[in-house]
């Protein structure tokens, strides 16, 4: 039986950490405050909207929401995203993606100043990443990831670790993290041969893959450690969701693993706090 990774003692740790970080900056006058900015009301935005509120509030810092309707016009939207941009008032900015496919995303996306992109949403945010520049903001994923090795003790200084998936949202930076950390890092993607071979090397394995259940019991052995970023349907249990990994097949093999749900997802929120404060210390110091 593994050890099963939790993430809600990691959220909860991060927040009262984030809690003093917050007075302190409001004893000088300063509330750090995170710009929310959603286009239309798709539910998934929604719901992390709702979730990002909340761990606002426990951590006593600010939130503003810009909604704008889903047939803003691409001028229009970038005035707006200029607008919150040069809001002196907000440190932090979320803007939910995709944006509707009329806009162009690459455009708009590189309209948000970097000093306040705390959640990797620019070039020159990755490009941070990519130089191990520490005042930049990995998106807030693959920062959950390494908060949640953290917390749990795992060391990552000379371990083979495989990432499976190389997006820009989560593979690629999580590598670039583990790698800043001394891990020894191979990537893999739809094209990787033997992918179950690979994977059975890892000492680490990060699964963010999109796939419901792919990573079965031969991609894994004993002693690995499975951090599984997956959100996806799951195929058993219509209304659930379920990781990339099949945690039933496993759990049993390997020595520690996160669950989904309660896994990863429930640090990104504190991580996007935690960030958007550290954007506000950064531009008040
Ligand atoms: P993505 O953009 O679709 O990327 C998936 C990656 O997996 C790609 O690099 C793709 O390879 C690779 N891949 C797909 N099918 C494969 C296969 N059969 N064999 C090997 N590699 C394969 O997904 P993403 O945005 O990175 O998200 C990954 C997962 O994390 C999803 O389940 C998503 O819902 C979840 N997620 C979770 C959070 C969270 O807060 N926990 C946040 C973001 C995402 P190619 O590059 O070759 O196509």
């Amino acid at each position: 039986m593994a050890e099963v990774l939790k993430g809600k003692p990691v959220a909860d740790a991060m927040k009262e950490e984030l809690k003093q970080k917050v007075a302190a900056l409001k004893g000088r006058g300063i509330t750090p405050t995170l710009g929310i900015v959603r286009v239309g009301a798709r539910p998934d935005d929604l719901f992390y909207e709702g979730g990002a509120k909340k761990t606002c509030d426990v951590v006593d810092m600010a939130y503003q929401v810009f909604e704008y309707p889903e047939d803003i016009n691409q001028e229009d939207f970038e005035q707006a995203i200029v607008e919150v941009g040069n809001n002196k008032a907000i440190n932090g900015i979320l803007m939910f993606a995709p944006l509707p496919k009329h806009l162009d995303e690459k455009k708009i996306r590189n309209l948000i100043p970097v000093a306040k992109d705390v959640d990797c949403l620019t070039l020159g945010g990755a490009a941070k990443i990519f130089a191990d520049d520490p005042t930049g903001f990995p998106p807030c994923t693959p920062a959950a990831c390494m908060d949640m090795l953290h917390f749990y003790n795992i060391p990552i200084k000379g371990k083979r670790c495989v990432v499976l998936g190389r997006s820009l949202v989560v593979g690629k930076p999580v590598a670039m993290l583990l790698l800043r950390e001394h891990g020894t890092v191979t990537l893999c993607h739809s094209r990787t041969l033997d992918l179950p071979g690979v994977c059975r090397e890892a000492e680490i394995l990060i699964a963010a893959v999109g796939r419901a259940k792919m990573v079965k019991a031969n991609f894994v052995k004993p002693g690995q450690i499975v951090i599984d970023v997956g959100i996806n349907e799951d195929p058993d249990n219509p209304g659930k969701y379920c990781g990339d990994v099949d945690f039933a097949e496993v759990e049993p093999i390997v020595e520690k693993i996160t669950p989904v749900p309660a896994g990863v997802g429930s640090v990104t929120t504190a991580v996007l706090c935690k960030q958007t404060i550290m954007a506000c210390e950064l531009q008040n110091a």
